[in-house]
């Protein structure tokens, strides 16, 4: 199984990411997509894909961060112009397989919304023009995310939105565009809505991650993540569509290489 989205350069795991890769490994993860966040994440995400060829990366700027590249009313600064350029210049790596990640944010709000906006369709036109898909991060936004994204477009390789929460509306808009679900951790909470809209997708449209060191799923909830957990989520997924977890593996890991490797078709 391929975990399609983790941060092994994260501090949480001390330098020490190729270790915990090792450690995935011997739990049956055959694949990592290191997602960055800002440049000096995205820059660590080149050096670890350069490290290990089952790990890939992405570059992107985080909602989180848009600051970086507009400023509180929306408009890019020189700095973020810079920024992007940087970014395209890291796309050009054939190890790097999307932009990201990027969106929207107003769970947290940690940048003005004006910002987030502007720095997402800078990054979208920035996908488009490297030829890449985008890895998306969505949280407390989908009645805005959705018009947003029709209007700027979607790049022609599409994309996934990672740590899926959106509701039946959001399922279906995505399925209509081509776009994945990133089905995570949160699968296995009790609370979580996230079973029904894994049924309602199919297996055809999942991706599988970890997000770690984040969304620990069951029973390692308050514990530093590891993608040596996929597995957990899988089983759950395969639970949830009633499947046996080697055909939901085969899919998803198909899913991955027809999304991000622009190998292949998206059935196994
Ligand atoms: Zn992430």
């Amino acid at each position: 199984m391929i975990d399609s989205h983790v941060h092994l350069d994260r501090h949480e795991f001390g330098g020490r990411g190729l270790e915990v890769a090792e450690r995935a490994r011997a739990a049956g993860v055959g694949g990592f997509l290191n997602v960055g966040y800002d440049l000096p994440s995205s820059r660590a995400s080149v050096e670890l894909a350069a490290a290990a060829p089952d790990i890939w990366a992405t570059v992107g700027v985080h909602p989180h961060d848009a600051l970086q590249l507009a400023d509180a009313e929306g408009r890019l600064h020189a700095e973020g112009r810079a920024l992007l350029e940087a970014l395209a210049t890291l796309a050009g790596n054939p190890r790097v397989v999307a932009i990201g990640e990027i969106g929207l944010d107003f769970f947290r709000d940690l940048s003005p919304r004006p910002a987030q906006r502007a720095a997402l369709a800078a990054q979208l036109e920035l996908a488009a023009a490297v030829g890449k898909p985008v890895v998306f991060h969505v949280r407390d936004a989908w009645a805005e995310i959705m018009p947003f994204v029709d209007t700027c477009g979607l790049p022609p390789r599409r994309g996934v939105l990672h740590a899926f929460s959106g509701d039946e509306a959001v399922v279906d808009w995505a399925l209509a565009r081509g776009l994945r679900l990133g089905i995570g951790g949160v699968v296995t909470y009790r609370q979580s809505r996230l079973p029904e809209m894994v049924a309602r997708a199919g297996v055809e449209h999942l991706l599988l991650e970890t997000d770690a060191p984040w969304l620990p799923p069951v029973p390692h909830r308050g514990e530093c993540n590891e993608p040596a957990r996929l597995g957990l989520v899988l089983d759950r997924v395969a639970g949830i569509l009633q499947m046996n977890p080697g055909d939901v593996e085969r899919w998803t890991d198909a899913g991955f290489t027809a999304l991000f490797l622009d190998r292949g078709d998206a059935s196994p």
